[in-house]
């Protein structure tokens, strides 16, 4: 297992430092937040260590991406929240602190602190079917 003796949550997996546990198998983890944003913020972390969401292969992406929906519904019925945002920063400038894969799973409420800017922008003519282009052809020689 790819694992980094300097990750803090390749420590949490493998038990050298302590984490309140929610839930565990062979590929996810999930564990209650230290800082969290709102009471009842939950990380859920591959087992493996990988840096950003495209360093995980397919098979255990889709393994830890299995865990979400029950984590969601269990943390919004926990919570009693209205609401819950999924949050995953990949890159020290999309806000990403810890090198190692996590999905934030955060209750959201009416009034509640927490607040991010969403800056709805607009496509000169032309460059949104260009640019959906050029994803599709870095897909198609992956
Ligand atoms: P990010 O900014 O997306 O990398 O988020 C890292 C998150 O990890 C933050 O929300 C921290 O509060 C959380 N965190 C850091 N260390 C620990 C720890 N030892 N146990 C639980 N959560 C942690
Ligand atoms: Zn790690």
């Amino acid at each position: 297992m790819k694992t980094n003796p300097d990750c803090i949550f390749c420590k949490i997996v493998a038990g050298e430092i302590p984490a309140c546990k929610i839930l565990e198998d062979d590929v996810a983890l999930a564990f209650m937040d230290i800082g969290p944003v709102a009471e009842g913020h939950v990380l859920l972390i591959p087992k493996e260590h990988y840096e950003t969401i495209s360093d995980i292969p397919e098979e255990p992406a889709a393994a830890i991406l299995k865990k979400l929906p029950q984590l969601v519904a269990a943390v919004q019925t926990a919570t009693g929240s209205e609401g819950v945002n999924v949050l995953q920063n990949n890159g020290t400038v999309a806000g990403q602190l810890v090198p190692h894969v996590h999905f934030h799973i955060i209750p959201r409420n009416p009034g509640d602190k927490f607040e991010y800017n969403w800056p709805v922008g607009e496509y000169p003519e032309g460059k949104m079917p260009e640019l959906a282009d050029k994803i599709k052809k870095v897909i198609s020689r992956q």
